[in-house]
């Protein structure tokens, strides 16, 4: 049976990343992923975009996709915040945080693509896809994995699981990891589209009524929509011809880019926030999505991830430069409680903050009582002439707010 220090249940965008943060360490490691690459349904990486942030292009680039992402993403150089029928706003600007760009925008697929090459060409990395893990038993010094291949089912070993296999995870469920979910009925609709005025890299964000609509720049002038109405309404304006739907959205987003012109396929997703109650049971950790999942209103789920995976990589890697080259030793380490509850620790910061943060903009912008409508209007006010508040927004935006991994930061 083969044997591996490390095994990713999952290739979306933060399996992959972790695949390839471990490789560089040194750590051999295997990922198993459901869907085949060249079917272009695997679900993470389809036509929706990203907004990534400054900590998380730094994790990229020393993950060596700097060179693949800078030709296709797109950098956000202003952060523009709006509350619709209301006067106040507020704008960031990536002067003000003294770096070039708060983040840049791409579309998953990229991304995917830019991940997938990297790990194709990285001797350390098995890659198996489609490759369903259906069944995880674990003793004191192993954990054994069955497989649903292309050529039957196959079993494997590893010291330590990563289940990074989304938001519904069937897995974490069978290890008995119960999860903290906030349904709110509401689905945000996605697409891509073309406007009379140029973006000028700035992302903007305004609140409506039924909740957060998001514009962020693309390049050639595209921009990409992240919309967020009561699932039926979505359904129905998913289900508008083009004309229609453009005139709709230029009501909630206002004249400020002019003409929508052009409009791109439309979906929906339904929104939730889940939380795991644990972020480990045994020799299995969880990371991205399988870990928590995030309303999209601040752009946060998938950089949470990325943190996720920074954290548990600076940990694998100082637990294999103090046993060398011992392989058994290594399986031993890298599952061990004591390295999954360091992991647990400090991931602690900054998931709980994001979390509530995120929930907390998700209830105060999707809400039109009007205390709450006057207090986020005094707040926009505020953010956009207290430079401690902007200095403190544009942190989080770029994603420094909480954590102090070394992956996320400037230095090298
Ligand atoms: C509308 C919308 C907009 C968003 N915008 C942003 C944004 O601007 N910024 C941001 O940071 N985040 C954003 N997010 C969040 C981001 O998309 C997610 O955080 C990210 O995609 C999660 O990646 P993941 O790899 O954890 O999970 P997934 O993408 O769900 O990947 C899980 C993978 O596991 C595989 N899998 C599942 N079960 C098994 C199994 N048993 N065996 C093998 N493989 C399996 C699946 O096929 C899949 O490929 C947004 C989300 C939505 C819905």
């Amino acid at each position: 049976m083969k044997t591996y220090p490390v095994v990713i249940i999952g290739g979306g965008m933060a399996g992959a990343s972790l695949a390839l943060a471990l490789a560089n360490a040194g750590i051999k490691n295997a990922v198993f992923e459901a869907v085949a690459p060249e079917t272009n349904a695997q679900p993470g990486f389809d036509d929706r975009t990203v907004a990534l942030s400054a900590a998380s292009l730094n994790i990229l680039k020393k993950l060596g996709l700097e060179k693949d992402l800078y030709s296709v993403a797109a950098p956000i150089k202003t952060i523009h915040v709006s509350d619709q029928g209301h006067c106040g706003f507020a704008r960031i600007d990536a002067t003000e945080g003294g770096v070039p760009a708060l983040g840049a925008v791409i579309e998953n697929w990229q991304l995917g693509q830019a991940l997938n090459q990297a790990i194709s060409s990285q001797p350390l990395i098995e890659y198996h896809a489609p490759a369903k893990v259906v069944d995880i038993e674990q003793s004191a010094d192993e954990a054994t994995l069955r497989i649903e291949l292309s050529s039957g089912t196959e079993e494997v070993k590893a010291g330590l699981v990563v289940l990074a296999d989304g938001a519904r995870s069937p897995l974490r469920q069978q290890l008995h990891i119960d999860a903290q979910i906030n349904d709110y009925h509401k689905s945000a609709i996605v697409c891509n589209l073309t406007t009379q005025l140029p973006h000028q890299n700035c992302a903007y964000e305004r609140f409506t009524q039924d909740g957060p609509l998001a514009l962020l720049p693309l390049t050639k002038n595209r921009m990409a929509l992240v919309w967020s109405k009561p699932t039926k309404e979505a359904q129905s304006l998913v289900e508008l011809n083009e004309v229609e739907f453009a005139a709709k959205l230029e009501e909630a987003f206002g004249a400020r880019l002019g003409r929508i012109t052009k409009v791109g396929s439309r979906k929906s997703f339904p929104l939730i926030q889940l939380k795991a109650e644990t972020l480990f049971r045994g020799r299995c950790v969880l990371i991205g999505n399988a870990a928590q999942s995030l309303h999209p209103i601040a752009g946060q789920g998938f950089n949470l991830g990325l943190r996720d995976v920074a954290d548990l990589t600076e940990l694998l890697a100082a637990a294999k430069n103090t046993i060398q080259d011992d392989e058994l030793a290594l399986m031993q380490i890298v599952g061990s409680y004591q390295l999954l509850r360091q992991y647990q620790q400090k991931r602690h910061p900054d998931r709980e903050q994001t979390l509530w943060v995120t929930e907390s903009l998700a209830r105060l912008f999707s809400n039109s009582w009007l205390p709450l409508s006057i207090s986020r209007n005094l707040l926009l006010k505020v953010m956009d002439t207290a430079p401690v508040a902007k200095g403190l927004f544009a942190s989080q935006a770029m994603g420094f707010g909480f954590n102090n991994s070394q992956m996320a930061s400037h230095e090298e």
